[in-house]
C-alpha cells in the first residue's frame, strides 16, 4: 500500500495537437499509477449522450474550435475532485486557454498541489502527417497512422480485425484550424505556467524516439525534477 498522502501533483502535457500528449499518457500512468485526464476523451464521451449540449460540443469540435472555458473548468474540476486523484494526475489537453490556466492554478494551490509542466516539441510538418493519418478502432480504441504506423491490413485493426476510423476533426481543414487554435489560445498558456512559477518546466523531443523511450524518460524526470 502507497504510505502516507503526499501533496498531490498534476503532471500537464502541453504540446500542440499532434504531439502525442494522449499517447504518452498512456504509459506515463501505467509508470506513475495515476489517473489521465483527457478533456477530449471526456468531451467526445460527453457527445455520446446526444443531447443539446452534446450537439454543441460535437459541432465545436468538428469545426476545430474549442469548447467554453467554463464547461471544461467544470467537467476538470469535478473529474479531480474524485478520490483517483488524491496523489495526483496527468493533465492532457487542459489547461488551454489563459482562464483555463488561471482556474487551474487557483484549484492546484487550493489542493496544495505542485505541478510539473512538460513540454512535446515536435516538428511541425510530422505534427501534419501524424494528425492527417491517424486512424483508429472504434471497437477496442487501438491507433495507428498510415505514415508512421500502418495496420498489417490498411483500414483494419491488427488488434480486433474491425474497420479503422478516421477522427471527423482529423480532416485536413479542420486540422490548420485547430493548430491555429493552438498557437493564437494555447502556446500563452505555457509562458504563464512558467512565469507563475508555482511549478517546475521541462522540455523533451517528442518525435526523435519511439512513444515508449520518450515516456520513461519523462517517468525518470517526474520523480527527480521538484
Ligand atoms: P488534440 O490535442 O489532438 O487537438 P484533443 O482530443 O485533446 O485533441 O481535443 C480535441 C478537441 O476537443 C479540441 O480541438 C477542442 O475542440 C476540444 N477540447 C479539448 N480540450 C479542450 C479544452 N481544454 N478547452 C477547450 N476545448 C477543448
Ligand atoms: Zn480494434
Amino acid at each position: 500500500m502507497p504510505d502516507a498522502k503526499g501533496p498531490a501533483r498534476a503532471l500537464i502535457l502541453f504540446g500542440p495537437p499532434g504531439s502525442g500528449k494522449g499517447t504518452q499518457a498512456k504509459l506515463l500512468k501505467e509508470c506513475l499509477a495515476i489517473p489521465h485526464v483527457a478533456t477530449g476523451d471526456m468531451l467526445r464521451e460527453r457527445i455520446q449522450r446526444a443531447d443539446d449540449l452534446g450537439l454543441v460540443i460535437k459541432r465545436l469540435i468538428d469545426a476545430g474550435e474549442l469548447v467554453s472555458d467554463e464547461l471544461i473548468n467544470r467537467m476538470v474540476e469535478e473529474r479531480l475532485s474524485l478520490p483517483d486523484c488524491e496523489k495526483g494526475f496527468i493533465l492532457d489537453g487542459y489547461p488551454r486557454t489563459l482562464g483555463q490556466a488561471e482556474t487551474l492554478c487557483q484549484t492546484l494551490r487550493r489542493l496544495g498541489a505542485s505541478w510539473f509542466v512538460v513540454h512535446l516539441k515536435v516538428d511541425y510538418n510530422i505534427i501534419i502527417r501524424r494528425l492527417a493519418g491517424r486512424r483508429f478502432c472504434p471497437q477496442c480504441g487501438a491507433v495507428f497512422n498510415v505514415y508512421f504506423q500502418p495496420p498489417s491490413r490498411p483500414g483494419v485493426c491488427d488488434l480486433c480485425q474491425s474497420a479503422l476510423l478516421t477522427r471527423d476533426d482529423d480532416r485536413e481543414s479542420v486540422i490548420r484550424r485547430r493548430l491555429e487554435a493552438y498557437e493564437a489560445q494555447t502556446r500563452p498558456v505555457l509562458d504563464f505556467l512558467i512565469k507563475d512559477g508555482g511549478g517546475s518546466f521541462v522540455e523533451v523531443d517528442g518525435a526523435s524516439e519511439a512513444p515508449a523511450v520518450i515516456a520513461q524518460r519523462i517517468c525518470e524526470l517526474a520523480r527527480i525534477v521538484k
